[in-house]
């Protein structure tokens, strides 16, 4: 025979466990506790919030940001126009147009080489796809504009990157070979203690600037 299921009758059940000690320390020791966390988030202790944009949370060196197009050492950039990186993008949004070069070992170059920030998914395919090192990833996030033009990242102004020494460099699969190909030296990082914490427990760090200086060293 099917056993009957148990019933439990949760008034009696809180009934018979209510005593007036219990009643009137729960109420007390939530008070206290909301009152701790007033007191910490008063005194600065913890605090989900940070001063952006002052202070930026670091992330990892392989975080995926805005792209950068790696030069050669004469400044061209390193692109040999393969359309690697527009065939594996799924956003669909690297147009290229090729030229010829002198150099029998290029043979092609980008005459245009433009990706639609607005569309790109930022999954790093392009990065993986490219044969030449040409394409990596910073760790730059700030990439809203006034107009949609703006969005369309041409050649300048993915090699260019003015905005590198404040954000550094993301994800790249070959850190020394792009790194000598940025000619860029990372400084040490200046780690601070973060004015609060995410939660009562976690002990993070953040760096408030991650600087770079330009190589000038030729050797
Ligand atoms: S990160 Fe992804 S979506 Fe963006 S351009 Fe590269 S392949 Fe396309
Ligand atoms: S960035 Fe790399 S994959 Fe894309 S066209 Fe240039 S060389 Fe080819």
């Amino acid at each position: 025979m099917k056993k009957s299921a148990k019933v439990v009758n949760v008034a009696d059940r809180a009934a018979k466990e209510s005593s007036f000690a219990r009643d009137l320390l729960g109420p007390l020791v939530g008070m206290g506790l909301t009152l701790t966390r007033m007191k910490d988030n008063l005194t600065g202790k913890v605090s989900p919030t940070i001063s952006y944009p002052e202070e930026r949370r670091s992330y990892s060196d392989r975080y995926r940001g805005a792209h950068i197009l790696t030069a050669r050492e004469d400044g061209t950039p390193r692109c040999v126009a393969c359309y690697m990186c527009a065939t594996a993008c799924p956003a669909d949004c690297i147009y290229i147009e090729p030229k010829e070069v002198d150099n029998p070992l290029i043979e092609k170059a980008p005459a245009r080489f433009e990706i639609d920030m607005l569309r790109c998914v930022f999954c790093g395919f392009c990065v993986d796809a490219c044969p030449e090192e040409a394409i990596i990833m910073s760790r730059e996030t700030e990439i809203c504009a006034f107009t949609r033009e703006e969005t369309i990242w041409g050649i300048e102004r993915l090699m260019k990157r003015p905005e590198l020494p404040e954000f550094g460099i993301g994800y790249r699969p070959n850190q020394e070979l792009v790194d000598s190909t940025l000619a860029f030296t990372p400084k040490k990082p200046v780690r601070i203690q973060m004015a609060g914490r995410i939660t009562l427990k976690e002990k993070a760090t953040m760096i408030p600037h991650v600087t770079f200086e330009p190589d000038t060293n030729t050797d």
